[in-house]
């Protein structure tokens, strides 16, 4: 039989009632057996997340303040979660210890990773799971990176004789100190999980029932993606489409493992499946995505006959180099080059910017174009769809949308389209009624 682990996001184990919506939705698919959970998350809209009061609580104690006085919160709710499930475990024995670390003074990825600790601890004991310390198999290098393979090792001969377990998210061991990942890395733990265990599937549950196909501030009602590649989602998530902690997709991917979003509170909904390629037979929507990011500058250097000027881009990217930029596009055309950088980078190094590229090149013309808006339009499927560029514009044309860029990978996997930021939303919501049907 595969096997299947499961990560719960904080809002699907926020108190005792996800607690049992957890348990159902695994008692339903006994593939499922290894879990991998978040600190308790909001319960409703101004409550605070654990992870929150934990670090609330380090700097509480660094300033000299009462910590035991956030510290008493993170104590109610997982109290209040163990009174409520009637648990056997002596859930206080934990927290007094954990409170003498942070008195002695624990450091904040110690105190931050207790809430992942401590909720690991009841899942466990609720589900009736082993309970793995991931101190233990999830491995730093001194520098701070995580250590992929020393990990994967270590993880993957421990789970051979574990048959459920209950493995708590977002930190590891440095040098037998606790170091965690940054926010949001339970699902980088997941993942790592998922590779180890060799699974078929790693299911991310979480508050929605997957990826939407545009942000539906802009587009109300816009629907789910039922499927999606990874690299597919590299390109919709760059663009600022976000479920998922980007480097939880790398470990999953590498190992041909699918993801699947899917939302605790609406089980029977099938989510978003990200995976490798997709089968042969699926004929897919034109387009997967819409997805934009406010905020750019484009510059744009023009010189006749640049295309037989031997080192000519090289030198445009060595003053943006030079100015400590990155860049984000680089459409160009028969005499000009364009770099797309963010706005924000930009702006203290403007005018080095362009003093160096004027003197690395002696262009025609040097402009800057500011609030530039990119959207991205991506679609494994437009490869296999004649004229889906020509749709696109025609789209923007009509709803009065001026382009100022386009750039095309050659992959045919996404479109990008630059267009003045009060320009964004109106494009975005064309594109998306010109691709997907009501
Ligand atoms: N609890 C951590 C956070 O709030 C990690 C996670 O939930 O993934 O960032």
């Amino acid at each position: 039989m595969g096997k299947i682990v499961a990560k719960f996001g904080g809002s699907s184990l926020s108190d005792a009632s996800q607690f049992r919506k957890v348990k159902s939705i695994l008692d339903m698919d006994p593939r499922r057996v290894y879990v991998v959970p978040s600190a308790p998350g909001r319960r409703f809209d101004k409550d605070e997340k654990v992870t929150d009061l934990l670090y609330q609580t380090y700097r509480a104690r660094q300033n000299g303040a009462d910590f035991r006085v956030p510290f008493a919160k993170v104590r109610e709710r997982f109290g209040e979660i163990k009174r409520e499930l009637e648990l056997e475990i002596n859930i206080d024995e934990y927290l007094d210890e954990i409170e003498r670390d942070i008195e002695n003074g624990a450091t904040e990825d110690y105190c931050a990773s207790r809430g992942e600790f401590l909720n690991g601890l009841l899942l466990a004991d609720y589900l009736d799971y082993t309970f793995l310390d991931p101190k233990d198999f999830i491995f730093f290098n001194p520098n701070g990176t995580f250590n992929s393979e020393r990990t994967n090792d270590t993880l993957t001969a421990l789970l051979k004789y574990t048959k459920k377990a209950v493995i708590p998210g977002f930190y590891g061991n440095l040098d037998e100190e606790i170091r965690t990942f940054s926010r949001g890395g339970s699902d980088i733990s997941g993942a790592i999980v998922a590779r180890a265990a060799k699974a078929e599937l790693y299911e991310n549950w979480t508050d929605v029932s997957g990826f939407l196909m545009a942000d539906p501030r802009v587009v109300p009602g816009a629907k789910t993606i039922r499927n999606v590649t990874y690299r597919e989602l590299r390109e919709l998530s760059y663009m600022g489409a976000s479920v998922l902690h980007e480097d939880s997709v790398f470990p999953v991917h590498r190992a041909g493992i699918p993801t699947n979003i899917r939302n605790t509170n609406q089980p029977e909904e099938r989510g978003t499946i990200i995976s490798h390629t997709l089968p042969e037979e699926e004929s897919p929507d034109v387009i997967t995505g819409v997805a934009g990011k406010l905020g750019f500058s484009v510059i744009s250097v023009e010189k006749a006959m640049m295309n037989v000027e031997y080192g000519f881009g090289r030198r445009v990217l060595q003053a943006i180099e030079e100015n400590g930029l990155s860049f984000e596009h680089m459409p160009t055309g028969i005499d000009t080059l364009c770099v797309v950088v963010n706005s924000e980078d930009l702006e203290p190094v403007r005018e080095n910017v362009v003093n160096r590229i004027m003197e690395l090149t002696q262009p025609d013309s040097l402009t800057i174009h500011d609030n530039m808006g990119i959207i991205a339009t991506v679609g494994r499927g437009m490869v296999h769809n004649p004229g889906t560029a020509a749709r696109l514009f025609t789209a923007l044309s009509r709803a009065n949308v001026n382009v100022r860029m386009i750039d095309q990978g050659s992959s045919e996997l996404s479109i990008l389209v630059g267009v003045d930021h009060s320009d964004f939303q109106n494009a975005i919501r064309a594109i998306y009624q010109e691709f997907v049907k009501a």
